[in-house]
């Protein structure tokens, strides 16, 4: 299906907040992503014209798709980043397993590193529109502050006694808060039922092996784990 471009910011340092508007309307689940193709893009490398990239609105806003992308020198990053308003993609297949929690009273531990954030906003957004209270945990890690995505809307979030929060940025001066890179000690110190837990992680294929291996060893069950790794960084 079309989508038009109808808005485009930078939400953080090297990243880009897009907003489409569609023709029709789409049926997504909080958590999935969808195939974002440029048409006659202003560049063209090997790497081709289209990626996988996750819905950061509620499947509620069902007239838009809302989406985050770390910026890049690809020529699908370098054509993204210069669209103009108006402009039209291609929205190709919707998939993904990685959905919200179904039992209520599950404990929900979240590991996300820079822009794997992005699966569980839909997700959030969602347990706010249903005014849900699911005792949640999210690990989120980045470089700096700068480059973090929604933190205020997670502040906002973590008011509620159930939501726990916890950024780390591993290499930032200023920063004041937690510091350290997450491994097995990290979580272990942070979540306090490991054994009931429902484990969520995503990021780049960099860091999500580490987490699933950290987690793992500290003997959480594969039933008890989904993770989602966001290929090509
Ligand atoms: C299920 C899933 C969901 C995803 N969701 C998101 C999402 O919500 N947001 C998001 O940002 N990404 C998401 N991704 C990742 C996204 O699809 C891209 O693969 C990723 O953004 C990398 O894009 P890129 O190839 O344009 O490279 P870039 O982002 O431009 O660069 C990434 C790395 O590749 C290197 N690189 C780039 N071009 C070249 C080249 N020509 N030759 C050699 N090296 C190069 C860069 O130096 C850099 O290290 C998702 C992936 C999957 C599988």
């Amino acid at each position: 299906m079309k989508a038009k471009l109808i808005e485009k910011k930078e939400i953080a340092e090297g990243t880009l907040y897009t907003k489409f508007s569609l023709e029709e309307n789409i049926i997504f689940k909080a958590g999935q992503f969808f195939k974002l193709k440029l048409i006659d893009p202003s560049y063209t490398d090997e790497r081709g014209n289209e990626r996988f990239v996750g819905f950061v609105n509620s499947p509620s806003d069902n007239k838009v798709i809302e989406t985050v992308v770390r910026k890049g020198p690809s020529a699908f990053k370098r054509s993204l980043s210069e669209l103009i308003e108006g402009t039209e993609v291609e929205v190709g297949e919707v998939s993904g397993e990685m959905l919200s929690p179904e039992d209520q009273n599950t404990s929900w531990v979240i590991v996300a590193g820079g822009i794997g954030i992005v699966p569980y906003m839909s997700m959030f957004r969602v347990m706010k529109e249903k005014g849900l209270s699911l005792d949640t945990t999210l690990v989120y890690s980045n470089t700096k502050e700068s480059w973090v995505i929604f933190m205020d809307e997670l502040g906002e979030y973590a008011k509620d006694d159930n939501f726990k929060f916890i950024p780390t940025m591993t290499q930032d001066d200023s920063w004041e808060g937690e510091k350290r890179r997450i491994d097995e000690e990290f979580i272990k110190e942070k979540v306090s039922s490991l054994e009931n837990s429902l484990f969520y992680i995503s990021g780049t294929p960099r860091f999500v092996p580490d987490m699933v291996k950290a987690v793992k060893n500290l003997g959480v069950q594969q039933r008890n784990l989904k993770f989602e790794v966001f290929t090509g960084y």
